[in-house]
C-alpha cells in the first residue's frame, strides 16, 4: 500500500511582485520519501522553500497542505511546530552564539527532551562536539552545514527541508554531507532536497521534481529524472 501524502502543494503561484515567479506548482511528498527538486539557477526553488514553510507570503493562487492541514495563514513558527522544518540556503547559523547554543534553539518549539536530543545531535554530527562551546561563526562551511541541520532536527520535524546545503562546501565534505543524509532516509525521514548537486542528490532520491521557470516540467522516479538526457539543460542550465 503507498505510504500517505504527508505534503502537498497544488497549483501554487506567488512571486514577488506583479509577475509570479511560481506558476501552478503541483508537487507531493509522501511519508518517508526523499525527494529531490532540480532547477537551474533563478528557476524558483528558494521560492517555493520558503513559501513552503511560511517565509515567503502571500501565496497568490493554491495552497500547500502537511497532513491534511491548511499551512496558508500559519505563521512560520506555527509551521515549525507542525514538523515542516527548513534549512535554510546558507546555512544560517547564528553566529556569536556558541555551538550548543544554536542547537538549543532548534528547539524552542519542543523544549520537551531538549537536552537528550541534543546529545543524540553530538552522537550523529562527532565533529560538533569537539566544538560545543565555540562560536558558530568559527566553525568551517561543512561544520557550519552539520550545525543547520542538527539545528532543524531539534525541532523534530516530520519533513525536513533542505535548500542547497552543498554551496560552497569543498567535494570531501559534500561527500559528508551525502551520507548524513543518507543516514536521514534510511531513518525513514521525510526530506525534500534543493540541491545543484543534481547526480548526488538523484542518487539518494527515491523521487524528483525538475523546476524550469517556475513551473514543474518532469516528475518521475529519480531513475527516470536522472535517465533523461534532455532534462540535464533544464537542471544544470544554470552551469
Ligand atoms: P538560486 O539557485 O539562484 O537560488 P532559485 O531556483 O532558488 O535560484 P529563486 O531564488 O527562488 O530561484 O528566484 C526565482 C526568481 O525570483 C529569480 O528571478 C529571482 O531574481 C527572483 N527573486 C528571488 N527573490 C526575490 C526578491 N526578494 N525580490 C524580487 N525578486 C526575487
Amino acid at each position: 500500500e503507498p505510504a500517505r501524502e504527508l505534503l502537498g502543494v497544488g497549483r501554487l503561484t506567488t512571486g514577488y511582485g506583479a509577475a509570479p515567479v511560481l506558476h501552478g506548482v503541483d508537487l507531493q511528498v509522501r511519508e518517508g520519501e526523499m525527494i529531490a527538486l532540480l532547477g537551474a539557477n533563478g528557476a524558483g526553488k528558494s521560492t517555493l522553500m520558503r513559501s513552503l514553510c511560511g517565509l515567503h507570503r502571500p501565496l497568490q493562487q493554491g495552497g500547500i497542505h502537511l497532513d491534511g492541514q491548511d499551512l496558508a495563514l500559519l505563521r512560520a513558527e506555527q509551521i515549525v511546530a507542525r514538523g515542516l522544518v527548513l534549512v535554510p540556503e546558507g546555512r544560517q547559523v547564528f553566529p556569536e552564539l556558541s555551538v550548543l547554543d544554536n542547537l538549543r534553539l532548534g528547539a524552542f518549539t519542543r523544549p520537551a527532551g531538549r537536552e537528550v536530543r541534543v546529545e543524540r545531535m553530538l552522537q550523529r554530527f562527532p565533529r560538533l562536539r569537539e566544538r560545543l562551546h565555540q562560536r558558530a561563526g568559527l566553525l568551517s562551511g561543512g561544520e557550519q552545514q552539520m550545525l543547520a541541520i542538527g539545528r532543524a532536527l531539534m525541532a523534530e520535524p516530520r519533513v525536513l527541508l533542505l535548500d542547497e546545503p552543498s554551496l560552497g562546501l569543498a567535494p570531501q565534505i559534500i561527500g559528508e554531507l551525502f551520507a548524513a543524509l543518507d543516514a536521514l532516509r534510511a531513518e525513514s525521514m521525510t526530506l525534500l532536497l534543493v540541491d545543484q548537486m543534481a547526480p548526488l542528490a538523484l542518487a539518494l532520491a527515491d523521487r524528483a521534481y525538475v523546476l524550469e521557470d517556475g513551473r514543474i516540467v518532469a516528475s518521475g522516479s529519480a531513475a527516470e529524472i536522472a535517465g533523461d538526457p534532455a532534462l540535464a539543460q533544464a537542471y544544470l542550465g544554470g552551469h
